[in-house]
């Protein structure tokens, strides 16, 4: 196939779903006994709620929404100290556009801009670097956010940074990885899925062996997929397929753009910029050991958490600041509740007024939900 409509094709989405249909009955799943498929990542929900997949597949599957927006599991202690550095007056604080509107203890980014203070929303860090080029006399920071898609281009704007000799850079470092959050889920006895649908852009950059012990030490079989609606449905029959013959297994539905071993370049540059650190808090799942990564001692002065002693950095206390009352983030982002389950969903949290980041993320669960999920609440009158 060549064209993105091609993986849009409805006969194509039809056979599959058909397929999906002949191995749900060869495991004699039922509506009350549904199969649990966790897609890991909110770029997935969002497809799967775009193209309504979830009412077109089989009643006996249901989707379970995983952990993989990096803007939503940030806890807000983080954002907080995002908030502070952004107020600083000698900063310019560079963003991606979707942590903007994510709700802080105090405020957001954005209502911090209205105050003020200097936010700049940025396509790359590279364009962050650009600016710390073009502002000599200014503090420029990035706020580096993501899982290990948007990791190794943090790392190579800090090697940049590192051979031109740039000191008025540096890098807010939140960037997490994907299979640490996964064994929480699946160490967690409360917790009933029956597969993985894996996020493809994260295996662009680590391949697929960093999901191994899944399908090894869990039993549980994990397809790394594509963001297309073919993409999703081949992904979910493949492990359907795998339940089915009492197979645990990791698979690549993704292979036209997903190598088995990664990017070795981005590995690369990401083994010499990061190391892990020995722990970090996720909103809703807490602290998950070797989750989080922090810049290396040889690129500590691009680090903004020493530079301006915040977060984990020298002489900084890291704080835990409690969520909004009655915000069911956490619930919502491991798979226990649904959105609408929320009971702020559509009342005390929408788009406009966000209480949580799932709301507003362009990942988020409940950001899906309410834009494509039919669960706007309609005017009254
Ligand atoms: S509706 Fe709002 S408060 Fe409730 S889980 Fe979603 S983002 Fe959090």
């Amino acid at each position: 196939m060549k064209f993105a409509s091609e993986f849009r094709d409805p006969a194509l989405a039809k056979g599959l779903l058909s397929a999906i249909a002949g191995q749900v009955d060869k495991i004699g799943a039922s509506m009350d006994q549904p199969i649990l498929i966790m897609e890991i990542c909110g770029g997935h929900t969002h497809s799967i709620f775009r193209y309504g997949l979830d009412k077109l597949i089989h009643p006996a599957v249901s989707f379970v929404h995983g952990p993989g927006c990096p803007v939503c599991v940030l806890p807000m202690a983080r954002v907080d100290e995002a908030v502070a550095l952004a107020e600083r007056p000698e900063v310019i604080f560079c963003t991606f556009g979707d942590a903007l509107r994510v709700p802080g203890h105090r405020k957001s980014l954005m209502q911090a801009r209205a105050a003020g203070a200097d936010v700049r929303i940025v396509y790359s860090p590279l364009d962050a670097l650009e600016l710390a080029r073009c502002a000599p006399t200014r503090e420029v920071v990035f706020f580096g956010l993501g899982f290990e898609t948007t990791t190794p281009s943090t790392a190579l704007s800090v090697q940049q940074a590192a051979r031109e000799g740039l000191t008025n850079f540096s890098i807010f470092c939140n960037h997490i990885t994907v299979p640490e959050p996964i064994k929480v889920l699946l160490d967690d006895t409360d917790m009933r899925l029956d597969g993985f649908i894996g996020p493809g852009h994260v295996s662009m950059v680590i391949g697929v062996h960093p999901y191994d012990f899944i399908a090894r030490d869990y039993a549980k079989p994990i397809v790394v997929a594509g963001f297309e609606p073919t993409d999703l449905l081949q992904a979910a029959l493949m492990v359907l397929t795998q339940i089915a013959e009492g197979r645990a297994e990791v698979e690549n539905q993704y292979s036209r753009v997903v190598p088995e071993h990664g990017n070795p370049v981005s590995l690369a540059a990401m083994a010499d910029v990061y190391e892990r650190r020995p722990s970090f808090e996720w909103r809703g799942l807490g602290e998950i050991d070797a989750s989080g990564l922090r810049l290396r001692d040889r690129y500590r002065a691009f680090d903004a958490e020493e530079k301006f002693a915040v977060g984990y950095g020298a002489g900084a206390k890291p704080r835990v600041v409690p969520e909004a009352e009655g915000c069911a983030c956490g619930a919502v982002m491991t798979g226990r509740i649904k959105p609408t389950a929320c009971p702020q969903f559509g009342k005390g949290c929408t788009p406009d007024m966000p209480l949580g980041a799932l709301m507003v993320s362009s990942e988020g669960a409940c950001a899906a939900y309410w834009h494509y999920g039919g669960a706007r609440p309609v005017p009254a009158g």
